[in-house]
């Protein structure tokens, strides 16, 4: 099983294990601390969770030039930091959301947010502030303050947010729940700031650019509101994305002060590389554009304005017929309008153009679920969890399209998962109920048709779960 929930639960017994006897060293400050995770869990939580980030913020931006320049600056910084002997990988993450994160082993900047930087020093300046939150183990603190089970899951349902019960399986677009793994409190964030200037300057970018790396952030998050047509408090996902990097001039000041101590560094030429930076990601900013387009168009998908966010990609696709993400939308427009045929020919061309991407290979279990094609559909979901683990909607159409097959101990695990990260689901306690009911674990079955009664009571499922209440209960008691 490459579950990562199952995976992240053997964690948690090691960490309440280690609870008991460790004390660590941080590598930064160099004093003790109380330590729940040790280094092998943390490579280890890196690299559990780093496929579910991956796609939870787009998939990999696939360029492989400008990949391997980009990663030459990360994994220089990352050899110049306390602990260079964790593993470390760079991607672009293929989302206009401006975002950067790191954990052992995954270190990611988004193609919105890569878009709006202007030269070396600014990029080197954001990368070296998330390797700082690893360094010093930030991440190791965040993850263990956490209820490990939820995690996994938890990673995967970020697309959920905002949609409705029967909705949830087409949702499309990423989100980032992962925010609250990678969310941290100010001091740490005064601490990276002085990281990342720190490591900037070790490798001569001029640490002055971290002020402006900082304006930057500012600006192409507000870019981003403004295009979502949103304003910062509405959206409690964008205020998320603020909070994890505070505005505000007291910030500036900070990291200027931070500047002025740090030790004797050596500027090489202008200590910025403005020139080069623009060459290597001219083509990036040329394609980040006619992703907004496509960013229309996904909105138009939420709104339902399925003819709208149509014209809109065929417009995208015009421009540049190599990006999956285009075709895939495309393949979910198509099946909300219940078209397969056409759906199944969308997502196709999406995989041709990036084996492997997974949006698409869920999609196509969802063609099968709704064709009814039941076994079919379980050979895509499969492929798509091997990719994607934390992906909440493979894990409901996977158990959904086993219980249509009458597989009902298979069905539990996978609809047990996705009602932990959607409880509110208007049919999935009903499910897990009827499939617990039949492999005779008749306790849990009460409780999950107790909760469908709570979300969803006057639906089928609802008057089903009553039924087998007032069944179930009775023999309960007398046992
Ligand atoms: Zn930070």
């Amino acid at each position: 099983m490459r579950h990562i929930l199952h995976a992240l639960m053997k964690w948690q017994y090691l960490i309440i294990f280690t609870f008991l006897f460790s004390c660590a060293v941080n590598p930064v400050s160099g004093e003790r601390e109380l330590m729940l995770v040790s280094e092998e869990q943390e490579v280890s939580i890196g690299k559990n969770a780093s496929p579910s980030l991956k796609w939870e913020f787009g998939g990999s931006y696939e360029d492989r030039a400008l990949e391997t320049y980009l990663g030459t600056i990360v994994k220089d910084l990352w050899k110049n930091s306390e602990r260079p002997n964790l593993p470390v990988e760079f991607h672009i993450q293929n989302t206009s959301l401006p975002n950067a994160f790191a954990l052992p082993g995954y270190v990611a900047i988004t193609r919105g947010l890569l878009s709006e930087m202007e030269n070396e020093a600014q990029f080197a300046a954001v990368m070296g502030h998330e390797i700082g939150h690893v360094m010093a183990r930030h991440t190791a603190k965040r993850i263990s303050r956490m209820q490990l089970q939820q995690v996994g899951i938890a990673i995967g349902a970020a697309a959920l947010q905002g949609s409705k019960g029967g909705d949830a399986l087409l949702a499309v677009g990423a989100a980032g729940s992962s925010l609250l793994l990678l969310k941290y409190d100010r001091d740490q964030e005064i601490q990276s700031d002085r990281l990342g200037v720190k490591y900037m300057s070790a490798l001569g970018y001029d640490p002055h650019e971290a002020l402006s790396a900082h304006k930057v952030l500012e600006k192409s998050v507000d870019n981003y509101i403004k295009k979502l047509g949103k304003s910062r408090e509405e959206d409690s996902f964008v205020s998320n994305l603020l909070s994890t990097h505070p505005r505000a001039e007291v910030r500036l000041s900070e990291i200027q002060d931070m500047i002025n101590q740090l030790p004797p560094y050596t500027i090489k030429g202008d200590g910025k590389f403005g020139n080069r930076f623009q060459t290597e990601t001219k083509k990036i900013n040329e394609i980040n554009k006619i992703y907004h387009v496509y960013d229309k168009a996904e909105q138009d998908y939420r709104d339902k304005k399925y003819g709208e966010a149509e014209k809109g990609l065929q417009e995208a696709i015009k421009l540049n017929g190599s990006q999956a993400p285009f075709y895939n939308l495309l393949g979910f427009i198509k099946l909300q309008q219940k078209n397969y045929e056409e759906a199944d020919k969308a997502f196709g061309r999406a995989l041709a153009v990036s084996p492997g991407f997974q949006p698409s290979i869920y999609g196509r279990g969802l063609s099968y679920l709704y064709k009814g094609s039941y076994e079919n559909a379980i050979l895509e979901f499969k492929k798509s969890l091997d990719e994607f683990p934390g992906h909440a909607q493979s894990h409901y159409g996977l158990g959904k399209s086993y219980y249509h097959i009458n597989k009902y101990s298979e069905a539990i695990p996978y609809l047990a998962n996705f009602a932990q990260a959607m409880p509110e689901h208007p049919e999935i306690h009903g499910l897990l109920g009827i499939c617990l009911d039949k492999t005779n674990d008749q306790k849990s079955a009460v409780i999950e048709y107790k909760n469908q009664l709570q979300v969803a009571p006057d639906t089928e499922l609802g008057r089903h779960a009553r039924k087998r209440l007032e069944a179930l209960e009775p023999a309960l008691k007398v046992k």
